[in-house]
């Protein structure tokens, strides 16, 4: 129960932040996703996302991560709260059942997230169905815990907290169930100044589900891959790229800025084109994802930058900026860690890049694959020069 009401407060935040804008909150949680890969200039092969391109580790997890998505998704989304905990506690359940006193009530109400329609008032008592995301049925009672409605011709319950007189946009209720699944996303710090949104690349388990690869577009790319991994040092991408993105966020908020983080721990399930919405809909000036990369050639070292070409049918509008400042992020990283400056990738198959509505720009801060630069990057001092550096460059663009 103290899950639900968690779980509830993030829909209530979600929904408040979705209709009055992030500002108003000191944290938000939302879905948004992303994630990035990690090309090589000259690498032609992608994996879907994310540019590892080692990522043969994936697959074996894939049954896992279903599990555990429908897990998590059953734990939160689906289910109800309930009021007492310590109705379970009695040994007579039933001869004390709780009254509800409904103000009678005859509209359409919409299920925000996928919710069990109840028999009675417990969630111990059967279910007759579940409401999909965004469904609507017939409310004939309120009370602030239950919901009397009518389904399938029946009387049936539904928790209160996860339905509104508000029809969820599709999106909006795809988002919101992802959020209500997903603990530890969109954090926001605000501070003033201009807001950057860091993605730290990649989570602790893949979802291999898959998503459309921009907005609108018929291929399907997965949801967000659990990343590569160093290939002396072990350390898994999704777990350096975190710590990088928490120096950054320091660096940023000391510099004026105000941060959007879309996840501080591993343990979230955000799609590529989620994080990306996610950064869109907190009207985020500039989106910065922070990547490993990895090839199979281990000679292969050195920073790059990614951004949409100018033909990006889904942002091309946004090459220009986006350019700007993936060249700028990779100039200063390069002079704050020494690393050989690769340049800028131009590539239109990154679903984080191509649901963005703002300037973006992957950060691959190294070649996991390489030896020495996995071994560099695992250095506390290294990945503070790193987030100083993209800091510095972040600086640059915004003329600062
Ligand atoms: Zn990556």
């Amino acid at each position: 129960m103290k899950q639900g009401k968690k779980m509830m407060l993030t829909g209530i935040l979600l929904l408040a932040f979705l209709l009055g804008g992030c500002n108003a909150f000191s944290e938000i949680r939302g879905p948004e996703s992303d994630h990035t890969q990690e090309i090589q200039a000259d690498h032609t092969e992608e994996n879907g996302e994310h540019s590892d391109f080692e990522t043969s580790s994936e697959t074996p997890e894939e049954s896992d991560v279903t599990e555990a998505v429908e897990e998590t998704g059953a734990a939160a989304p689906t289910e109800e709260i309930p009021i007492e905990s310590c109705d379970e506690d009695m040994e007579t359940p039933g001869m004390m059942e709780p009254e509800y006193r409904y103000i009678e009530a005859n509209d359409m109400v919409y299920a925000w997230v996928r919710l069990n329609v109840r028999t009675s008032e417990s969630t111990q008592s059967d279910i007759l169905g579940v409401l999909e995301v965004g469904e609507a049925v017939n409310r004939t009672g309120i009370h602030e815990e239950w919901t009397r409605v009518v389904y399938q011709g029946q009387t049936a319950f539904v928790a209160t907290e996860y339905i509104s007189e508000i029809k969820p946009e599709p999106e909006t209720a795809e988002s919101t169930a992802a959020a209500v699944a997903s603990e530890g996303t969109g954090i926001y710090y605000d501070n003033g100044g201009y807001l950057v949104a860091i993605d730290p690349g990649h989570q602790g388990k893949g979802n291999s589900d898959k998503e459309p690869v921009g907005p609108g577009a018929s291929e399907m790319k997965a949801k967000v891959s659990s990343g590569t991994q160093g290939v002396v040092t072990g350390i898994p991408e999704h777990e350096m790229n975190l710590v990088i993105s928490l120096y950054l966020r320091d660096e940023l908020l000391a510099r004026g800025y105000s941060v959007l983080m879309i996840r501080e721990t591993a343990d979230v399930d955000i799609s590529n084109a989620e994080r990306a919405e996610l950064a869109n809909s907190c009207n985020s000036d500039i989106f910065v994802r922070i990547h490993g990369n990895s090839v199979s050639n281990q000679e292969i070292h050195g920073a790059l930058t990614m951004c949409m070409t100018q033909n990006n049918p889904y942002n091309g509008n946004l090459y220009m900026p986006s350019k700007t400042l993936s060249q700028l992020v990779v100039d200063y990283l390069c002079a704050a860690t020494g690393a050989v400056n690769k340049g800028i990738l131009e590539t239109d198959t990154m679903s984080g890049i191509n649901w963005c509505k703002i300037p973006v720009t992957i950060v691959e801060v190294g070649f996991m694959s390489n030896p020495k630069e996995d071994q560099a990057m695992a250095e506390d001092d290294y990945r503070r020069a790193m987030a100083k550096g993209i800091a510095d460059g972040i600086d640059a663009y915004f003329g600062r």
